[in-house]
Parts: structure tokens; sequence; C-alpha cells
């Protein structure tokens, strides 16, 4: 009677579709994307758009991020499950809890409150315990929890901020999109022998990291 959508068939169809035909082959990210409810973290407005190939406004002028690239930017954290993972820009939360899946604890920052405190109540409902919260300036970091296996800014940089840096552990993986307001370049940054080795990988275009060691707001 209701057009109900089948979002556990959308997930498949978006694993299949969407992710291992571009490069996406780690198996522990393929499992937790095809398992997590992209639909909860997306307005009632969008629903049907959930699991399409781009993102959607998720208000505040921010957006939720395309599943190619959460997966994109997730498989290159090199997650095992025995992380400490920082994340910057929790947004929806989406990406949240694919860290949440693959990590063993999760800190999320977010500059726009009442898109924490959104995020923050979807997750508990979903029953994640091993995410940590804060209403800050990413572009600090968190220092009280340092050092961090694995980093991940969700909002495009003018540079990588130095606190994050700092805040990296030896072997340590950060993501992060780096370049002008218009469009940025998905960066790889690993930290071998206190040395910060980077790697591009591709272009994308994300909404403003604004702060401290960002955009001005
Ligand atoms: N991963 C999120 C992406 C949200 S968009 C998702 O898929 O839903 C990027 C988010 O970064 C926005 O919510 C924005 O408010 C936040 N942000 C921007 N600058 C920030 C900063 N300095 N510290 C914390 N969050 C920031």
């Amino acid at each position: 009677m209701t057009n109900t959508i089948d979002y556990h068939l959308a997930r498949e169809k978006m694993v299949k579709n969407q992710l291992m035909p571009r490069g996406i082959n780690d198996p522990r990210v393929l499992e937790v994307m095809g398992k997590i409810p992209r639909d909860r973290f997306v307005e009632e407005a969008l629903l049907g758009e959930a699991y399409n190939d781009h993102p959607l406004p998720i208000g505040h002028k921010q957006t939720i991020s395309q599943p190619y690239i959460v997966a994109l930017m997730t498989q290159a954290l090199e997650l095992t499950g025995e992380e400490n993972t920082l994340e910057i820009g929790t947004g929806s939360g989406y990406q949240t809890a694919i860290l949440a899946g693959l990590s063993e604890k999760v800190y999320t920052i977010e500059r726009v409150r009442p898109l924490l405190v959104k995020a923050r109540n979807i997750l508990a409902e979903l029953g994640y315990n091993n995410i940590m919260f804060k209403a800050f300036d990413g572009t600090l970091g968190w220092k009280e929890y340092e050092p961090y296996d694995a980093i991940m800014v969700t909002a495009g940089a003018p540079k990588t901020p130095q606190p994050l840096l700092d805040q990296l552990v030896e072997g340590g993986r950060l993501v992060i999109p780096v370049g002008n307001k218009f469009s940025q370049e998905l960066i790889k940054v690993t930290k071998k022998k206190g040395n910060f080795i980077q790697k591009n990988l591709g272009g994308c275009r994300f909404v403003d990291l604004v702060g401290v060691h960002g955009w001005k707001d």
C-alpha cells in the first residue's frame, strides 16, 4: 500500500554499484557500509535519496558526504578495530557510525552544536557506546585523549592543521581534504619515523573547515 523503501536492498546496491567498482575492497569497510542505516542520518524529505550516489543537505548549510567518499576516506585509515580514532566534523553522524563500527573508540568533534546533539541522539538510539562527542573547534584536535591512531577530517581545509599532526601516533594515518573553498584534494598523511608522508587520493568537494587552523568564519 504505502511506498515503503527497501533500505536493505538500497544498501546492498550502494555497495555493489557505487563502492566495489571504484576500488573499495577492504572487506570490513564494505561490510559495515552494507549494514549501517544511512537513511537514519538524512532528513525525512530526502529519505528516497538516502542511498543515492551524491551528498545531501543536513541543515545549517552542511552536508552528509557521498557514500563513495565516506568509503574512500574510511578505507584510507586502514582500521583494524583496535584504534583510537578522532573525527573532525560529526555532521549527521553517519561517518561517525562507520568509524565506530571499525575502531575501538571514536572521539568526534563538531562546531555546530545542534548538529552534534542530533547526531548524538541518533547514534545512542542505534546503540553505539564507543563514541565521545565534543562541541568545539576540531582544528585544535582533542588534547585530552591523544595520541590517535587515525584521524579523519570531513571538512575542507586550507592546509592540514598542525595540532592534528601533533596528535597522531607514530605509524598513524590522517585523511583530510585540502585546497581552496571550491575544490580540494583528498590527502592521506602517514606519520613514519616522525616524518609525514603524503599521498593524494583524488579530487573532492567539501564544506569549509572553520576554525583557528582552518578558514576564518
Ligand atoms: N561526516 C559528516 C560531514 C559533515 S559536513 C557527515 O557525513 O555527515 C562537515 C562538518 O564539519 C559540518 O557539520 C561542519 O559544521 C563541521 N565543521 C566545520 N569546521 C569544523 C571545526 N573546526 N571543528 C568541528 N567541526 C567542524
